[in-house]
C-alpha cells in the first residue's frame, strides 16, 4: 500500500505575503534533510505538503523521525493513498488502520473534499467509511464529541488520502529563513539548549568554540562536536570555529586581578566573537547565559560583556530556570552529553571570589595591560574550522 507523508506547516500560515517564501524554504530544508532516503517529490497545496517516496527502498521510519525534527512543521501524519473512488477508499482504509484501530474503542470520521468533482459529499464519505470500519472492526462504536481516535479522508486534486494520526511536529519557522547569527558553544548544558532555541526562530546557526588545550582536553571539544551534531539534527549543517584560547588565559591570569578573570576573559570572548561572526556573516551573537546563574551573568556583569560587542548579543535563556533548560536539554537529547564530566575552559579557570558588581570602568582598568588587539589578532589567524553535519 502507498504511503505518503502530510506536513501541515504552523506559523507559516500567519506570513501573509511571505507565506509563498516560507514554504519553499521549508521544502528545500526538507529536501535537503531526507535527500539520502530514497528519492521522492515534495508537493504543495493548500497548507499541505505532501512528501511522497518514489523508491521502494525509501526509508519511511527514519523519514518520519527526522521530520519531527524540522522547524516549521506544526504536524505530520502518515497516510495511505487511495484512488479518489469510494471503494478503494473504503478497501484500503479497513486494512491500512487495522493497527491504529486495534486498541482504541471509539473513533469518528472526518472528511475534506477539496475536489468538488468527487460524487459523495463529506457527511456521505463519512457515513460510508464509518459503516464499513464498524462492520470491519465490531469493537469500535463511533463517538463524535470525544472519540479515542479520528480518521481523516481527504479528497484532492492528486488523490485521496486517509490518515488517523496527526503528530505534533517541531514548530517555529523554518532554519534561515530568520538570517544566520552564531552561538557561543561550551561543553555545557545552556549553549545547546540556546542553539536550538533560535535555531526553532528561524535562524541558521555558524557556531563558535573556544578551546584552551592543555587545560581542556581533546575530549572536550568531542563533546562540543556531539553537542552540536545534535543540535545539527533540528539545525541542520553548522559550521564551527575553534578559537585557540589558552595564550589569552594565561594573559589575563598573569596581567589582570583575579576577581575580574571570568568577565575579562568573557569580554574577550565577545571581541573575537563578533569579528568572527562578522566574517561568516553572521548578524548576531547567540549566548546560553540566564539572569543571575552565576556571576559573570548578573545584570551589571552583562552590561560589561555588552559593551564590547556592536552586534545584538540573542540571550533565549536569559528567564528561564535550570530546571527548564534541563527539560528541553532532554528533550532535544543533549543533555547527557552535557554533563560528560570534561573541563571547560572557564572551570579551569575560576576566580574564588567573582565579581558580581562590577563596573565597565573596572574592568577597563582591570584589562588595561592586556595587549588586547593583538591577541585577538592572533587568536583568529589560529582559528580553525570544521562543519558539523
Ligand atoms: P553552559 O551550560 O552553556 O556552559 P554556563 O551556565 O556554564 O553555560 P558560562 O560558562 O558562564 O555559563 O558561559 C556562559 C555562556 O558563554 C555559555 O552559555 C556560552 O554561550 C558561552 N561560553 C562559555 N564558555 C564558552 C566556550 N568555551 N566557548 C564558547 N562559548 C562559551
Ligand atoms: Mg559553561
Amino acid at each position: 500500500m502507498k504511503e505518503i507523508i502530510l506536513i501541515k506547516n504552523g506559523e507559516l500560515a500567519l506570513k501573509g505575503l511571505n507565506r509563498s517564501n516560507f514554504e519553499d524554504a521549508l521544502i528545500k530544508n526538507m529536501k535537503r534533510r531526507l535527500k539520502d532516503l530514497g528519492e521522492i517529490t515534495i508537493r504543495k497545496a493548500q497548507s499541505t505538503i505532501y512528501v511522497e517516496p518514489k523508491s521502494d527502498d525509501f526509508d519511511f521510519e527514519e523519514a518520519l523521525d527526522r521530520v519531527s525534527r524540522i522547524f516549521g512543521i506544526a504536524g505530520f501524519s502518515r497516510a495511505c493513498v487511495c484512488e479518489k473512488d469510494i471503494d478503494d477508499i473504503l478497501t484500503k482504509s479497513v486494512e491500512y488502520l487495522r493497527e491504529s484501530m486495534a486498541n482504541i474503542k471509539t473513533f469518528k470520521v472526518e472528511a475534506k473534499r477539496a475536489d468538488k468533482n468527487f460524487p459523495l459529499t463529506s457527511p456521505e464519505i463519512c457515513r460510508e467509511l464509518g459503516g464499513k470500519l464498524l462492520s470491519a472492526y465490531p469493537h469500535l462504536k463511533v463517538d463524535v464529541h470525544n472519540p479515542d481516535r479520528v480518521v481523516n479522508v481527504e479528497i484532492r486534486d492528486y488523490g485521496a488520502y486517509v490518515r488517523a494520526e496527526q503528530l505534533h511536529g517541531a514548530g517555529g519557522l523554518p532554519v534561515g529563513t530568520a538570517g544566520v547569527a552564531s552561538i557561543l558553544i561550551s561543553g555545557g548544558i545552556d549553549s545547546p539548549v540556546a542553539a536550538w532555541t533560535m535555531a526553532k526562530r528561524g535562524l541558521r546557526l555558524n557556531a563558535i568554540h573556544f578551546a584552551s588545550p592543555p587545560y581542556t582536553s581533546a575530549r572536550a571539544e568531542m563533546k562540543v562536536k556531539t553537542l552540536l551534531s545534535k543540535v545539527a539534527r533540528y539545525s541542520g549543517s553548522i559550521n564551527l570555529a575553534i578559537v585557540p584560547f589558552t595564550e589569552i588565559q594565561d594573559e589575563i591570569a598573569k596581567h589582570c586581578p583575579e576577581d575580574y578573570f571570568t568577565l575579562i576573559m568573557r569580554r574577550m570572548m565577545m571581541r573575537i566573537s563578533e569579528r568572527l561572526a562578522r566574517k561568516e556573516g553572521s548578524l548576531a551573537l547567540i549566548t546560553g547565559e540566564s539572569l543571575g546563574q552565576v556571576a559573570s551573568q548578573t545584570l551589571p556583569a552583562l552590561v560589561t560583556t555588552d559593551s564590547v560587542c556592536n552586534m545584538p548579543v540573542l540571550r533565549p535563556l536569559i528567564g528561564m530556570d535550570k530546571e527548564e533548560i534541563v527539560r528541553i536539554s532532554r528533550n532535544i537529547d543533549t543533555f547527557e552529553t552535557s554533563i560528560l564530566p570534561y573541563e571547560d575552559c572557564c572551570t579551569v579557570f575560576t576566580p574564588k571570589h567573582p565579581k558580581t558588581r562590577p563596573t565597565l570602568e573596572l574592568c577597563e582598568q582591570a584589562e588595561a595591560d592586556l595587549a588586547i588587539e593583538e591577541l585577538i589578532e592572533k587568536a583568529i589567524s589560529e582559528t580553525s574550522y570544521t562543519y558539523i553535519d
